[in-house]
């Protein structure tokens, strides 16, 4: 009604969001480190896709809110999940996560907002009733946060600057996962390898009914529904010094091991590393895969703690990598050497059982989108629709059936299906 009462409302509320903005603006100026990215690829199937956007903002119109996503998806029969994933998948994490959180609020709901957004976007996909698959290594770069969330084997990995390499992803391959090779089995699916004439079994181990040699990915609905689309999500952060991120298909992974890729493109800026270790995969092995590489470099601000002088050989790489300012004394530098190479590990979890995903809902909490709405889509629900993640069944006296997160009855069956309590494929109406 534009009252004078809100008017003045109004009014008292601009003046301090302004000044709270240009706090954050010179407060990002020191803080924010740049990111450099930088792609390859070489295809031979047509399978492997990429995202790489670096304008997403957590606040629409408040560009010091940014942050950047950077995803590979490789594909297997034929590229309709892969494409439907890159299309879909960004949108489907985001409005999971919710309204008006600061960035530490915003971060912290990331994980979960992750899971979610892969089952929605595996369960959309497969409505369609098409038949492929994809992998997806999903990473979200906010300041010095890295959240990488992933199914399959397309692998991210973190070299910092201290030299040391770590893998931000596991490798979902039924042939060297243990632990997804009980859960396929305890879940219905059969895990053996292919045979040929004669009995002779060949190749890697193998999912069947469909023969897939991953234990989780989007799409797959001929393989069963213990083919999970849950993903492994890790959440570090980099001290500021930065590091270097390698997302890769497994066209570079069966060529090449995390230290070499991460060795074999040490000083080079991002374009030219991803080129290069494309070309140091196709050098070893052959272009017998698709072949992606998505290299993103985080680069503290010029103002900020510089970077160690390098170990020996790599000084030329290390001038390339940072602009390089007048040289601190050696008192300065040996203070900072134990502070160099630390990434502080936020969160970690890999569990395939959504309800362990989801965590709960405290009724008191504030941030909770809506008691009654599906944790995975998220549709409203009637306060009688609701299923409790936690419930057993309907009619099971589980310990807490009232508290949320609440799924759905379509996400119910999803989640059952996935955990092998009904056979896959079959409708429950
Ligand atoms: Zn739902």
């Amino acid at each position: 009604m534009g009252s004078t009462v809100e008017r003045h409302r109004h009014h008292h509320d601009l003046v301090p969001l302004a000044a709270l903005i240009s706090r954050e603006m010179r407060s990002e100026k020191m803080e924010k480190p740049t990111v450099r990215y930088g792609h390859a690829a070489q295809s031979r199937k047509g399978e492997d896709y990429f995202l790489m956007k670096t304008d997403c903002q957590r606040v629409q119109g408040n560009p010091s809110s940014s942050f950047s996503v950077f995803a590979i998806f490789d594909g297997h029969n034929g590229n309709a999940a892969a494409t439907f994933s890159r299309d879909h998948l960004l949108n489907h994490v985001l409005s999971a996560i919710p309204r008006a959180l600061g960035r530490d609020e915003w971060l912290q709901a990331l994980p979960r907002a992750l899971v979610a957004g892969f089952v929605k976007t595996d369960k959309e996909f497969q409505s369609k009733g098409q038949t492929s698959g994809t992998t997806v290594t999903f990473v979200i770069v906010d300041r010095w946060t890295v959240t990488v969330a992933s199914v399959g084997d397309s692998r991210c990995i973190l070299d910092t600057q201290g030299g040391a390499v770590t893998d931000l992803t596991v490798d979902h391959r039924l042939e060297e996962n243990i632990a997804e090779r009980e859960r396929v089995t305890a879940s219905g699916g059969e895990v053996g390898r292919l045979s040929i004439v004669g009995g002779v079994e060949i190749g890697p181990l193998r999912c069947w009914p469909g023969g897939l040699c991953l234990s989780r990915s989007i799409g797959d609905m001929d393989v069963g529904e213990f083919i999970v689309p849950i993903p492994y999500v890790k959440q570090v952060k980099l001290s500021n010094v930065g590091g270097r991120l390698i997302i890769a298909s497994d066209g570079i992974w069966d060529a090449l091991s995390s230290e070499k890729a991460a060795k074999s493109c040490r000083g080079l800026p991002a374009e030219l590393a991803a080129r290069q270790v494309v070309k140091e995969a196709l050098r070893t092995r052959g272009l017998k895969d698709d072949t992606t590489c998505i290299v993103v470099d985080i680069i503290p601000p010029d103002n900020s703690v510089q970077p160690l002088p390098p170990p020996k050989k790599q000084n030329k790489f290390r001038a390339l990598l940072f602009r390089k300012k007048s040289q601190d004394s050696a008192t300065k530098l040996s203070k900072k050497l134990s502070a160099v190479g630390i990434v502080e590990q936020l969160f970690e979890e890999g569990s395939a059982m959504l309800a362990e995903r989801l965590g709960n809902d405290e009724p008191s909490d504030q941030t909770t989108p809506g008691l009654f709405m599906c944790a995975v889509c998220p549709v409203d629900l009637a306060a009688s629709e609701g299923i409790s993640v936690h419930a057993g069944s309907i009619f099971s006296t589980s310990s807490k059936p009232w508290q949320g997160p609440f799924l759905c009855a379509d996400c119910r069956n999803k989640k059952d299906a996935m955990e092998g309590k009904r056979p896959s494929g079959v409708k429950v109406v």
